[in-house]
């Protein structure tokens, strides 16, 4: 029985001093010696200063997603947090009587933590070797062209999202997966910024993967014509996404009134109110093509009606 324990201590300290091992090949040393900075842009340098700085690709990379994810999550919660704590633009509030209280903000900030602490960090530092597997750009500068690289690759990426979140949002709703999983997520019948990414584990992890493994699998299919710089372009854009359409609020400015394409917040906010149809997350094309937006389309009718009835009186 000893033998067996000692034995698994054994493996299991073979593992991860590999796995060590395999960081500090990473050295960073003599990567730039080619590069000249006087033609790099002050992005690209303090990139490369962070790598150099850092000397290890695999630490750097991971601790620049996590907090970047941060940052930008939180951050883009911010706004919203204090917009329902002011209580402005409530005219502009999909479910007007239903603002979030700085309590349930807090809870809600509080279980979204602990999920990125211990769900989201492990993966997001698991994701620089992933991409070194699939050939993708990550230390090198200079970074690819904005809109000749950047901007349709982001494009792709919010197609390849939307179709996975479809199936899988769909799948979800199932009655053997809603109650074990999904129903962590719809908590809020009226969802907040912060609601985003209030979701069980599984929900996390397998959603996640339409986020990362789309970029992942281009960057497969093209021979690694990708940059670690493309991806966080998409993962800021999707997280922007993530948090306005849970925001509760549709401005008459908002994305999807000049882009039909463009869900929002007021096709996802339907979603948690009434949680029977539009699955998608960031486009409407998958609802509207497999017919799960006539009830959204009727509700939504029934409300421009009754708003103009009420103005006529
Ligand atoms: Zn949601
Ligand atoms: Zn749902």
């Amino acid at each position: 029985m000893a033998t067996v324990f000692e034995q698994a201590i054994n493996n299991g300290t073979v593992l991860v001093r590999d796995f060590i091992k395999s960081t500090q090949q990473n050295d960073v040393a003599g990567l730039y010696a080619g590069v000249n900075p006087a033609q790099l842009n002050w992005l690209e340098l303090a990139w490369m200063n962070w790598y150099s700085w850092v000397g290890n690709t695999t630490l750097a990379t991971g601790i620049m997603s996590f907090v970047m994810h941060e940052v930008v999550y939180f951050g883009r919660c911010l706004p919203w947090m204090i917009i329902d704590y002011m209580g402005w633009f409530k005219q502009y509030k999909l479910q007007a009587d239903k603002v979030p209280s700085a309590k349930q903000q807090w809870e809600c900030t509080k279980e979204v933590l602990k999920t990125h602490f211990s769900v989201e960090l492990p993966q997001i530092y698991l994701f620089h070797p992933m991409a070194v597997a699939v050939g993708m750009k990550t230390w090198e500068v200079p970074f690819p062209s904005f809109f000749g690289q950047i901007v349709p690759q982001v494009m792709l990426f919010f197609f390849m999202e939307d179709f996975w979140h479809y199936t899988v949002h769909r799948i979800m709703h199932h009655r053997a997966l809603y109650k074990h999983v999904h129903k962590v997520h719809h908590t809020y019948s009226a969802p907040f910024g912060l609601a985003a990414e209030y979701a069980h584990p599984i929900e996390v992890l397998v959603l996640g993967l339409g986020t990362v493994g789309g970029p992942l699998l281009w960057c497969y299919l093209s021979g690694g014509n990708m940059h670690l710089i493309t991806m966080y372009t998409w993962i800021c854009c999707r997280l922007f996404q993530a948090v306005d359409a849970h925001s509760g609020y549709d401005f008459p400015w908002s994305l999807n009134h000049w882009l039909p394409i463009w869900a929002g917040a007021e096709h996802h906010d339907y979603h948690h109110e009434k949680f029977n149809e539009c699955f998608s997350s960031s486009l409407r094309v998958w609802d509207w093509l497999l017919g799960t937006d006539q009830k959204y389309h009727a509700y939504r009718k029934a409300q421009a009606e009754a708003k103009t009835a009420k103005k006529a009186q």
